[in-house]
């Protein structure tokens, strides 16, 4: 440790903050709203975790059920001394969600109501959906996945920019049984084939090609290699299918050539460089295939324990794990985690800004609000593009009521002047969540006073691609909220806090995050592979169902999510979570994930190790302090701590990689690194 001075003081360009400071749910919210006083919360919440059957079956009363379960409405067992894990919930209960979804709203008179808007990359793209219209294109291409041969059970691999026809898939293989296993459209061809070889996926659907901001994406050409690697390890995929996104119809041999027009005639993408090949015996255009297809396609009856979809991780942690989910219960708890905590309306225009490649994308993009028959909104673009004022400007556009996006979305957005934002009319908005990482008191603030205006509730939503739903969370118009901390447990959530010997840790104090009985969204499996899924979640601690974080209660039985476990800091005795430490850091002015655009000065480095002095203790006083110009993140835009643990020891052995966004970072990080540090 050195020998800093403490000052007496906070150093000029530190903000401060109360961490008890406590925002009360807006006055507007709480007359209409489904939870309307805290009293209210903590009484459902008690019915959900003491009589779980009779909280659940009562909101599983909206669905349609072709038949009732068979046997007990929850059988599981948590205990891996007992015997295998397993979680069943309506076992026997015959559904299909693609029907929950679509049908049961139209059969309501909702078919003329918009389903989503479609935002395009650029921002005079755009188009609309309704209930109708697309449960015609769902049973359409359900019976397009029929006639290739798709049939219940079947995993097939989708590789899709966020365009309508992505929805569309994943509930047309949900309404013959097949399970969608979606991969998100910015991995790479060894990344992609990783996952069709573990999942032996029969099927591809794919797209041409995508703008994501001002770069240009051939998907083709990236599924092209991937499906070459499969069939080099001898599991060749037959069939892929390609939605015609930026190829103009004229070109109808599927090639694009160089003497095509500068504008594609579909919309206003300029897609001169996109040049696609094609293998006639297994590529297919989505609109050949959809020309003749009947509009109509009976629902296959699932039972509520056949799986539903399968996803991987982020990987932040490790290699990404294929999580599997189930039809009955994941419908429950997508639809009722959507509805409570984005407090659903009939009127919302409800947008989440995750791309469906992840799990926030196909709980509360697309299961969880189309199960709530809102309209909502699927976004293709970033938000820098055309400049940093996007987000904003298309909650002005569509007056958006309910916004959910990530902490790194926000930190970005925040270093840009707050004029991007203020331009725009947010009088909509009335909620505003954020999931993903733990999200900086300073980031949680800016986003209530700068984007709410002070006027929305913000929900800090803690959850995982294994919990299916959220499951620490605020309700907006019941809980008063402390920014920074998830707060409370969902329904049917019994969180716990663990020492690392097992035992519970009553009242204030922090240590792992459990979970002691299960919920209707909970995963199922790691697909293919029971053991990794007993091993990860249930061996450490029996009887829990662990999940990797941290998270500290307070005095008011508030819970903080503090960070991975494995990124947590043993330092002279003391447990110290990563996100305390980055919290403290990012008040200050120069720091915002990264101290990108500041000289990296002496001064800094002091004022930096001081501000984690004053906040947190002289004994978490950094050694040293690097200069991060950028920092490693999976795809989906989480800081991977364990890569910079390794770049901090200088050890090259850094792990699974095929999650990271940017490998350059890596090299750049290790090259900034002092020889001697
Ligand atoms: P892997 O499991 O492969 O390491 P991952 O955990 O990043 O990847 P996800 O399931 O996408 O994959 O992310 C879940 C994790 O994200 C949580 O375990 C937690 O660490 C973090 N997280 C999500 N929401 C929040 C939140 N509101 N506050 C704090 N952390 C959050
Ligand atoms: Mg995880």
């Amino acid at each position: 440790m050195s020998d800093l001075d403490t000052p007496t003081s906070y150093p000029l360009h530190i903000h401060h903050h109360d961490p008890n400071a406590k925002y009360d749910p807006p006055q507007h919210l709480i007359d209409n709203a489904h939870v309307k006083s805290f009293d209210q919360y903590q009484q459902l919440y008690q019915l959900s975790v003491k009589d779980p059957e009779a909280f659940w079956s009562k909101l599983a009363e909206q669905f349609h059920w072709e038949s009732k379960p068979t046997g007990q409405f929850l059988n599981y067992n948590f205990d891996i001394r007992k015997g295998p894990i397993y979680i069943k919930w309506l076992e026997g209960a015959k559904t299909n969600i693609s029907y929950n979804m679509l049908d049961r709203h139209v059969k309501n008179g909702l078919g003329n109501k918009v389903a989503f808007y479609w935002e395009g990359n650029d921002p005079g793209d755009n188009g609309k959906i309704t209930y109708n219209e697309l449960l015609v294109q769902v049973s359409k291409f359900a019976n397009v996945l029929k006639k290739l041969g798709v049939n219940k059970g079947d995993r097939v691999a989708i590789y899709m920019p966020m365009i309508v026809e992505l929805v569309i898939c994943m509930l047309a293989c949900a309404r013959i049984g097949a399970v969608h296993s979606i991969v998100f459209a910015g991995f790479s061809a060894e990344s992609l084939s990783d996952r069709i070889l573990d999942a032996n996926c029969c099927a591809l659907v794919t797209a041409d090609g995508v703008w994501r901001g001002s770069k240009l994406l051939n998907l083709k050409s990236i599924v092209d290699r991937a499906l070459e690697i499969c069939k080099d390890k001898g599991k060749p995929v037959d069939t892929c299918v390609v939605v015609r996104h930026l190829t103009p119809f004229e070109n109808s041999n599927g090639v694009y050539t160089e003497d095509s027009p500068d504008e594609c005639p579909v919309a206003k993408r300029p897609c001169t460089k996109l040049k696609i090949s094609w293998s006639p015996e297994r590529d297919f255009w989505w609109s050949d295939l959809m020309h003749d297809a009947s509009e109509y396609c009976d629902p296959e009856w699932m039972d509520a324990e056949d799986p539903l979809f399968m996803l991987y991780t982020s990987g932040s942690t490790g290699k990404p794990k294929g999580v599997l989910h189930t039809v009955g219960g994941y419908m429950l708890y997508a639809v009722a985690t959507c509805k409570y905590v984005f407090d659903l309306q009939p009127d919302d225009i409800y947008w989440c800004t995750a791309d469906v490649g992840w799990i926030t994308g196909h709980t509360y993009v697309c299961y969880g609000p189309l199960g709530n028959a809102v309209t909502g909104i699927i976004f293709e673009g970033t938000p820098f593009y055309p400049d940093a004022g996007r987000f904003w400007a298309v909650i002005e556009k569509y007056k958006v009521t309910k916004f959910y996006t990530a902490p790194t979305a926000i930190r970005s957005l925040m270093k840009f002047d707050d004029s991007f934002v203020t331009k725009h009319d947010r009088s909509s908005l009335k909620i505003l969540g954020t999931v993903g990482e733990p999200i900086n008191p300073e980031a949680w603030l800016w986003y209530h006073k700068i984007v709410g205006n002070e006027n929305c509730a913000i929900v800090d939503t803690f959850w995982q691609t294994e919990t299916g739903g959220h499951v620490i969370t605020p309700l907006p118009a019941a809980t008063k909220t402390k920014p920074g901390s998830a707060t409370f447990p969902f329904f049917g959530i019994v969180p716990a806090l663990l020492t690392d010997d097992g035992k519970e840790i009553v009242g204030p104090g922090e240590g792992y995050l459990v979970f002691k009985q299960p919920w209707p969204g909970i995963m199922r499996t790691v697909f293919n592979n029971h053991e990794r899924f007993e091993i990860t979640y249930f061996k450490k601690f029996p009887g829990y169902y662990t999940t990797g974080d941290g998270a500290k209660r307070d005095e008011e039985g508030y819970l903080w999510i503090t960070g991975r476990i494995d990124d947590m800091v043993n330092v002279s005795g003391h447990l110290l979570s990563t996100a305390e430490v980055e919290s403290a850091l990012i008040e200050h002015e120069a720091v915002s994930e990264a101290a990108s655009g500041e000289t990296f000065s002496d001064d800094l480095v002091k004022e930096l190790t001081a501000a984690v002095r004053l906040k947190i203790g002289p004994f978490a006083q950094p050694d040293y302090i690097q200069n991060a110009p950028a920092l490693p993140k999976t795809r989906s835009g989480k800081i991977m701590r364990r890569i910079l643990r390794k770049i901090a020891v200088n050890d090259r052995d850094i792990g699974d990689t095929s999650t990271l966004a940017d490998e350059s970072v890596i090299d750049f990080l290790f090259k900034l690194r002092p020889k001697d540090a």
